[in-house]
This record gives structure tokens, sequence and C-alpha cells, in this order.
């Protein structure tokens, strides 16, 4: 049955572009993570279409991922496919004060767009690694920004390989949070409303969130950005500094002294190190303050 269900992937896409046990650490910017059973590279929206309408119909257990910024995958892996939408779904659009992207063009590299066609908005999301899916997934935001406030829709494959679009609306996007996270689907382009602005206001804004970042977070080391969601009224990189965590470590995981807000891998940590770290942090902070962290991080896999 398994060979079946290998063989007829490897029909759907490009050869070479379905593999087996691929190590997650190659692919997440943690570093770590066991290998996924199958790993799929689409390199168009037919092949996207047709690998999830079939692993829809056969009932398999699939994720897809962007730039895994966001993500622990356990150290014993995935038991399902993994769909990589980074290299291959990396178009940008610009139409008048709209930019629709692929999936898996890197925020970046939007940002870059942006600029280059005087359009204002983007600016806050330009220091964020994730792909444009991974991103409206998340409403991901930053220095008082976020998805919610440029996002004018999402294209997405739903679980039949039709299209359907989401409209800002619909997308129904709260704290680090999007309707995306409940329906499984995959976000194939996302359209961004910005507006016009002045070129070098543009670029200054940007350069200078970029020295903000690199003077407050450890950007040198592999992490998956802030661990934690902030919890209502406090900041859970302050409540972690409080509860005297600032460093505190299991096996090659620690809590960062730069920036208490980062758990990072600071010397070849395991997914389990990781897991460990987030556990101890979540208990001790609620003995402490009664404040419940909850991971912004997605867990995904076997530990
Ligand atoms: C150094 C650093 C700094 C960071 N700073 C910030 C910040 O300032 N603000 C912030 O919000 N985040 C930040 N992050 C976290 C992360 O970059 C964002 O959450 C980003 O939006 C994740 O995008 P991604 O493509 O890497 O998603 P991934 O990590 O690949 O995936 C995240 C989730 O989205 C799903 N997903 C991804 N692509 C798709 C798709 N096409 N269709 C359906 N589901 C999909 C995945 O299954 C997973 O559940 C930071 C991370 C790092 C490492």
């Amino acid at each position: 049955m398994s060979e079946y269900f290998y063989d007829f992937l490897k029909t759907l896409v490009k050869e070479g572009k379905v593999k087996k046990d691929e190590p997650m650490s190659a692919h997440t910017t943690f570093k770590v993570g066991g290998p996924a059973d199958y790993f799929i590279e689409p390199v168009n929206e037919k092949e996207l279409s047709e690998v999830i309408a079939y692993l829809n119909k056969a009932g398999r257990e699939y994720m897809i991922i962007g730039n895994g910024s966001n993500l622990l995958v356990g150290d014993r892996g995935y038991r399902g496919s993994v769909i990589l939408l980074y290299d291959n779904f990396n178009e940008i659009r610009v139409d008048g004060e709209t930019i629709t992207a692929q999936a898996g063009a890197l925020l970046s590299a939007i940002a870059n767009t942006a600029l280059e066609n005087s359009l204002t908005g983007f600016e806050f999301a330009a220091g964020i690694p994730g792909t444009a899916g991974g991103a409206v997934l998340m409403n991901a935001g930053a220095y008082g920004g976020e998805m919610a406030d440029i996002v004018e829709c999402a294209e997405v494959i739903a679980t039949d390989g039709d299209k359907v679009s989401f409209s800002n609306e619909e997308l129904k996007f709260g704290y680090r949070r999007s309707i995306l996270q409940v329906k499984p689907v995959a976000v194939s382009s996302v359209t961004y409303r910005l507006s016009r602005g002045n070129r070098e206001d543009i670029k200054n804004r940007m350069d200078e969130l970029a020295a903000q970042r690199r003077s407050k977070q450890p950007l040198e080391y592999p992490s998956a950005g802030s661990t934690f969601k902030r919890p209502e009224g406090y900041f859970a990189g302050k409540l972690i500094m409080d509860a005297g965590l600032r460093g505190y470590r299991v096996g090659g995981a620690k809590v960062s002294e730069k920036h208490c807000g980062f758990v990072i891998n600071y010397n070849n940590a395991t997914a389990s190190d990781i897991m460990d770290v987030i556990n101890d942090v979540t208990e001790r902070v609620s003995r402490h303050f009664s404040v419940k962290l909850e991971p912004e991080v997605r867990i995904v896999g076997e530990f």
C-alpha cells in the first residue's frame, strides 16, 4: 500500500520532487526535526492541486510548509507528507497599489518589490523570515503592523483541489491567528493592498527596523523567533526574565540571554531539548505569576 502511495505521488509531480524520510532539520530555522515520511515539492499550482486532492482522497496526513520559521518538528519526525512551497512558488506581481505573491515568496522579497515600486505598508514585515503563505496563516506581525492590516485576499487550494478565495474578513484574523489554522487548506497566493509612498522614507523605515532586530534579537542562533505568544497585559520575555529564566538551558537549547522571549538552539539541540525548555518555562512562569504562556511556534510530529 505504501509503495503504491509513493509511486502514485511520483506521477503527480516532476521527477525527483517526492522524497522519502526527508530530515526536517534541513527545512526549519530551529535546525531540528526528524524525517518526514514523504516530502513533496510541487512546482506549479496544477501539481499542488492534484497532490492535495489525492492526499485527501487517500485519507493521508499532510502539512504545507513555507520557510519553516515558525515550526518545531519532533526528533522522531512527521508521520505523513510534508508539502514544501518555497523555491517554486515565489512569483511576485505588482498591479497599481496591490502586490500579489505566490505562497512561497519570502516576505523580504515582497518588501523589496514594495520598495522598488514606492509602495508603503509592508515595511513592518520586511525582517520576518517567513513566506507569504506562512505569514497569512499566522497573521504575522511586528512593530505595530500585522498581515491583517494589508492582506486583501488569499487564494487557497481546498481539500478537493479546487481554488477558493478568502477575503480579509473571511480570513478572521486575530492575534497570531487566522481561520486558515483550522481549515485544512493550502494557501497558493496572497494579495496585499498597499499605498503610494516615498521611496526614501520606506527604505529608511526598513533599515531602522532591521537595525532594531539586529540589536534586540539573537539572530546569530537558530530559532523560530518569539517562542511564545504575548499574554494579554504582559510581555512573555519580561515574565521569563523575571522568573529567573534568562539563559535557562536543557541540553543544547536555552532561553536567549539577549531576548528572553526567544528559545534558541545554541549548541546542536534536539527538538526534545527545545520542548523541555518550552515546558519548563511555561510551568515556572505559571507558578510565579499565574500567567499561562502559550507557544506561538507550531509544534508537530513525534518527539
Ligand atoms: C529570527 C526570527 C524572527 C521572527 N520574527 C517574527 C516577527 O517579528 N513576527 C512574527 O509574526 N513572526 C516572526 N517570526 C516567526 C515566523 O517567521 C512567522 O510566523 C512566519 O510568518 C512563518 O512563515 P513560514 O513561511 O516560515 O511558515 P512555516 O514555519 O513554514 O509554517 C508556519 C505554519 O503555517 C503553515 N503554512 C505555511 N505555509 C503554508 C501554506 N502555503 N498554506 C497553508 N499553510 C501553510 C504551516 O503548516 C505551519 O502551521 C520570526 C522567526 C524567526 C526565526
